[in-house]
C-alpha cells in the first residue's frame, strides 16, 4: 500500500507540514499504515490563526442569510459526495460504511439547523423601556474560534462545532484527531467549493503540542472540545485560565436500566446495537446493562448471548458486517487489558471477544463482542470507560438501586430505561443525574435542534453542543440602551429623568 502524505488546510489551500513530525494513520482492518499526518508547528498554527482572523472580518460582516447560502451549498455538496466521504471515513476509522454515512449525516443535520441562523441570531428589543428609551440586544461573533475533536466521529463532531460557529460569523480553526484526519480535510475543500471565503475554515493537524498553541493564543476566543475526560478537563482549565470560552465534552459510561416489564426481545436487539455498534467506540454506546431482579437478569443474559452469537464482525467494506475493527492496535490492546482486569476482579466472562481472528485480516485491529455478567460497582470495568465492544451486566435488586447506579456514577452522558410503565419512566427521567435520557430508546442522541451534552465528568462548561446553546456559545451578547432627545415629548420630562436629573445614581426605568 502506498502511504499518502496528508497536509494542513490553511487560508483555503493544502499546506505541507514542516515540522518533520508525523503521526501514522492506519487502515484498521488490515493494520497497515495508509497515510502520514503532519503534526503542526507553532508557526503553522499561527498561520492558520492569522488567516482566520483576516478572513473573519469579511465573513462576520456578511448578513446571516448570505452566510447561510454558503452552508446550503455545502449541505448539497456533502450529499453529492456522500459515498466518497463514507468510504474515506470508514477506511481510517474502521466503522462500517452505513455507520460512516450516519456519521456524516448526523453532522449535516446540525448544518441544516444552522440554515435558520438568521432566526437564531436575532436579538431582543424593548420599546420604551423608559420614556424615550429603547433597549435592545444583539449577538455578535466572537472572532476566531477553535475546535479540537476526537477520532470516533471524524465528520459529525467537526460539523457540530463548525456549523453554528460559522453561521454565527466566526472563523474556525479545527484540530481534528490525528488518527483519522482525511475527512475533515475533505470537508474543508467542500466548504471552499461551497463559497466559504478562504481562511474562514482551517484544518491544522497535530497533537498536544499543537493544541497547546491554540489554548494559549489570545486570538482564539473560544474552544470547543470533544474527547476523553482527562483531556477535556485539561482543555477546559487551560482555556479558562487563558480567558477563553470553553465547552469540553468527555467520556462516558452509559447505563441501560431494564425493568421486569420490558419487552425483552426489543431490549436485547437495542442493547446489542448500542453496545457493539461501531465496536463500542461511541460516547453514547451503552456499556452497562442493569436488569432489575434476578429473573430479568437471567432472561436478559440468555437473550444477549443468543444474539451475540449472530453478530458479524468484518472490515468496514463488508456490507453484512455489524461492526468493524477498533481504530488502532493500542485501542484494541487497551480493551483487551480491561477484559483481563474484569476476569481478575471476579466478573463472569460470558462471551470473550479477545480471540476473534478474521481470516485474511489477521493483522487488523479486531476484537469480537465481549459480555460480562455479575459485574459489581467497585470493579474497574464498571468504573472506567472501556471504549470497545464490551457490555457489562450489573444486576440490581430493585428500581431504586438501578436508579442510583447511573446517578452516582462519575460519568453522566447518556442513559436509557426500558419499561412499559409510564410512571416508572417518568420518575426515572426526572430523578436520574445524567444529561441525555432515552425511554425505550437505547442511544438518545438528541435531534439537532435540541442540545447535546453530558453531566458530571462527561462535560465541562455551561452550554451544550448544537441547538440554541451552540449559538449562545459562539456569540457574545451586546445590550444597547438608547435614548434620543426627540423621543422625549414635552410633558414626559418627569418620566425621562434618566441620566438627566442625576448623573450620579444608577438610572431606573420608572
Ligand atoms: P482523546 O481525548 O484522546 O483526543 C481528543 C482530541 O484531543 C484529539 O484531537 C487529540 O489530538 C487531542 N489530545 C489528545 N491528547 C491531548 C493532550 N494531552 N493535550 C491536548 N490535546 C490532546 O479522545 P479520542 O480517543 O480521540 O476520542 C474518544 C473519547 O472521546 C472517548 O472518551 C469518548 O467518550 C469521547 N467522546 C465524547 C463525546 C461527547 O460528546 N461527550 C463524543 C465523542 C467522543
Amino acid at each position: 500500500m502506498s502511504v499518502r502524505e496528508l497536509t494542513h488546510f490553511i487560508g483555503g489551500k493544502h499546506v505541507a507540514g514542516t515540522s518533520g513530525r508525523f503521526g501514522d494513520v492506519f487502515e484498521p482492518s488490515t493494520g497497515e499504515v495508509q497515510a502520514r499526518v503532519p503534526l503542526a508547528t507553532k508557526a503553522e498554527i499561527e498561520a492558520a490563526i492569522v488567516n482566520a482572523e483576516e478572513a473573519q472580518k469579511e465573513w462576520g460582516s456578511w448578513n446571516p442569510q448570505k452566510r447561510v447560502r454558503v452552508l446550503m451549498r455545502f449541505v448539497q455538496l456533502v450529499q453529492d459526495n456522500m459515498d466518497e466521504l463514507a468510504a474515506l471515513l470508514s477506511s481510517e476509522h474502521g466503522k462500517t460504511i452505513p455507520d460512516a454515512r450516519g456519521d456524516v449525516q448526523r453532522g449535516l443535520e446540525v448544518i441544516e439547523v444552522c440554515l435558520g441562523a438568521a432566526h437564531m441570531l436575532k436579538g431582543e428589543f424593548t420599546d420604551s423601556a423608559g420614556t424615550g428609551i429603547d433597549v435592545y440586544s444583539m449577538r455578535q461573533p466572537l472572532g476566531v474560534v477553535a475546535g479540537i475533536t476526537p477520532f470516533n466521529f471524524p465528520a459529525m463532531i467537526p460539523l457540530w462545532k463548525a456549523g453554528p460557529a460559522l453561521a454565527s460569523g466566526n472563523a474556525f480553526v479545527l484540530k481534528p484527531s490525528e488518527r483519522d484526519p482525511s475527512v475533515p480535510l475533505r470537508l474543508a475543500e467542500l466548504f471552499l467549493e461551497a463559497g466559504l471565503p478562504a481562511g474562514v475554515f482551517n484544518v491544522v493537524n497535530g497533537d498536544k503540542e499543537s493544541v497547546d498553541v491554540l489554548l494559549e493564543d489570545p486570538r482564539i476566543k473560544a474552544v470547543g472540545f470533544v474527547g476523553s475526560t482527562p483531556i477535556a478537563q485539561y482543555i477546559y482549565e487551560t482555556a479558562a485560565k487563558n480567558g477563553k470560552r470553553a465547552q469540553c465534552f468527555g467520556g462516558a459510561k452509559n447505563h441501560a436500566i431494564i425493568m421486569p416489564d420490558a419487552d425483552m426481545d426489543q431490549v436485547a436487539d437495542a442493547l446489542v446495537g448500542a453496545a457493539y455498534g461501531a465496536a463500542g467506540e461511541r460516547c453514547m454506546a451503552l456499556s452497562v446493562a442493569v436488569p432489575v431482579g434476578e429473573e430479568t437478569a437471567d432472561r436478559l443474559v440468555a437473550k444477549l448471548t443468543e444474539r451475540i452469537a449472530d453478530l458479524r464482525v468484518g472490515p468496514g467494506t463488508d456490507e453484512k458486517a455489524d461492526f468493524g475493527p477498533l481504530v488502532t492496535a493500542d485501542a484494541r490492546d487497551r480493551v483487551h487489558g480491561y477484559i483481563a482486569k474484569g476476569v481478575e476482579e471476579g466478573a463472569e466472562l460470558v462471551v470473550d471477544g479477545r480471540d476473534f481472528v478474521l481470516a485474511g485480516h489477521e493483522n487488523g485491529f479486531f476484537s469480537g463482542p465481549t459480555l460480562f455478567d455479575k459485574v459489581t460497582p467497585g470493579m474497574s470495568i464498571y468504573l472506567e470507560e472501556i471504549f470497545g465492544p464490551v457490555l457489562t451486566v450489573v444486576r440490581a435488586a430493585d428500581y431504586e438501586e438501578a436508579l442510583r447506579l447511573p446517578t452516582e456514577h462519575e460519568y453522566g452522558n447518556g442513559v436509557a430505561i426500558f419499561t412499559r410503565d409510564g410512571d416508572t419512566a417518568r420518575d426515572f427521567t426526572r430523578r436520574v443525574e445524567v444529561g441525555m435520557v432515552g425511554v425505550n430508546v437505547p442511544i438518545p442522541v438528541p435531534i439537532a435542534y435540541y442540545t447535546f451534552g453530558g453531566w458530571k465528568a462527561s462535560g465541562f462548561g455551561d452550554l451544550n453542543q448544537h441547538g440554541p446553546d451552540a449559538f449562545r456559545f459562539y456569540t457574545k451578547t451586546k445590550t444597547v440602551t438608547q435614548r434620543f432627545p426627540s423621543g422625549v415629548k414635552e410633558g414626559d420630562i418627569e418620566g425621562a429623568h434618566v441620566a438627566d436629573t442625576d448623573h450620579f445614581v444608577i438610572p431606573t426605568m420608572d
